[in-house]
């Protein structure tokens, strides 16, 4: 006998409502019509159920430091870096597990139960890994979290930056990260992105890369990631974060690279909200939107997912930790707009993101962990339209996170009306 039944639910990709039955924290075979059924059932009335959201691309060290020591007055990422750099001079253990506790509790009540967390390791003390280390494991209930070691100022480009590599993926550093575009030659761009894999592949770490984060056609690390991938056997284990310079490349060169991408098994991290803010600062008009080529890549067959990227820091002052919003903004500015494609913007938040870290035992299938999320809306399209709120939130067979729908009321012609944002079929 299951312990808990969700009744009328709505699964992706299907027009049928269907119980979900959870026993012992996993997915199980629903009790056939007529058995008996748990004491425990909740009724989904016809909302969206899909496994717990997946966060591929954040940066919890820097969340909520907007307008700290000052605000960026131009919203530019070079005003944003140097803001930075004075607000880490204050950088301590505490300070930033403050910080990232509380986005944490956000992320699970958006229904975010595992998060991908790129952490700056551009410090002699590595303050912001051992506090990120120290929440992997304070939190390890509640959240999953992979830390990415992540040399925001590169790694052929500042002091001891290979030993500092090292030393965090020693200290428990799950994911390699890189910034070749960022390094001070070309050539010390394509070192970095061959130490990094390198490093991974002694470890037996994942790979994520800050690839090509530029509008400069010229930036070509991404063939260099693929090729060393492809060389040390990597496939399926390494990701590009950004690639937004594909946006730039001409078409010939665009099409070779995707299908090298895709025969290496690189996974892609789109970060819509930051790009979309960041980008193209340097056009006169047109300006470019400077993002890489989603469609092209998941028509390739290239397993593409979803980031948000930015919490509230120099870079990006708006967000609340919803991968609903950054999804919204790629059904526009991707231009994914078509029935199907915003079908795919919820996999790029669920099960594509499960892909690209690694996940095991994620999904809906009987047997895998019963990590869900009720959306209250019957539809992806309605989801990502009213950004739904997150009925409940089910870590392990357990509910996590409630959030009670707001109600609006209008005055019409003298009389009260409910409004609840969905059209109503005449009846
Ligand atoms: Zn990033």
């Amino acid at each position: 006998m299951p312990d808990l039944v969700i009744t009328n639910a709505r699964l992706p990709r299907s027009e049928h409502l269907v119980s979900v039955a959870i026993e012992g924290g996993k997915i199980a075979t629903p009790p056939a019509a007529g058995a008996a059924q748990p004491a425990n059932v909740i009724d989904a009335r016809g909302g969206l159920l899909t496994p717990a959201l997946v966060e591929p691309h954040i940066h919890l060290d820097a969340v909520l430091t907007v307008g700290q020591p000052r605000h960026n007055l131009s919203g530019s990422l070079f005003e944003g870096i140097a803001i930075w750099g004075e607000r880490v001079k204050d950088l301590t253990v505490d300070d930033v597990k403050r910080r990232v506790a509380q986005v944490l509790r956000w992320q699970v009540a958006n229904g975010v139960l595992f998060v991908r967390s790129h952490v700056d390791v551009c410090d002699p003390k590595l303050t912001a890994l051992r506090a990120l280390l120290e929440v992997r494991e304070e939190f390890a209930d509640q959240i999953t979290l992979q830390l990415v070691a992540f040399p925001q100022q590169g790694i052929q480009s500042f002091p001891d930056g290979e030993a500092l590599m090292r030393r965090a993926v020693e200290m428990g550093a799950d994911v390699v990260g890189g910034i070749p575009h960022f390094e001070l030659t070309r050539e010390y761009g394509e070192q970095s992105v061959k130490f990094a894999v390198a490093l991974a592949h002694e470890f037996n770490k994942l790979v994520d890369i800050h690839c090509d984060e530029t509008d400069d056609e010229h930036s070509r690390f991404l063939e260099v990631l693929a090729a060393e991938t492809i060389r040390l056997n990597m496939q399926g284990r390494v990701t590009a974060s950004h690639t937004t310079a594909m946006h730039s490349y001409n078409n010939a060169y665009a099409g070779r690279l995707i299908v090298n991408v895709a025969r290496a098994g690189l996974h892609m991290v789109t970060n819509p909200l930051d790009n979309a803010v960041l980008q193209g600062r340097f056009d006169h008009y047109p300006i470019r939107r400077g993002h890489t080529r989603v469609k092209e890549l998941l028509a390739a067959g290239v397993n593409v997912c979803l980031g948000h990227d930015s919490v509230m820091d120099p870079w990006y002052p708006l967000g609340k930790a919803d991968p609903l919003q950054a999804a919204f903004t790629l059904a526009h500015y991707g231009q994914m707009s078509g029935f199907e494609e915003i079908r795919t913007l919820i996999d790029m938040i669920t099960v594509n993101g499960a892909r690209a870290l690694g996940l095991r035992d994620y999904g809906l299938e009987p047997g895998c962990r019963a990590d869900l999320v009720l959306f209250d809306a019957p539809s992806e399209s309605d989801a990502i339209r009213l950004m739904a709120p997150r009925r409940l939130v089910i870590r392990a067979g357990k509910v996590v996170a409630r959030t009670e729908p707001a109600t609006s009321v209008v005055t019409w012609k003298g009389r009260e009306e409910p409004v609840d944002f969905m059209p109503k079929r005449p009846s």
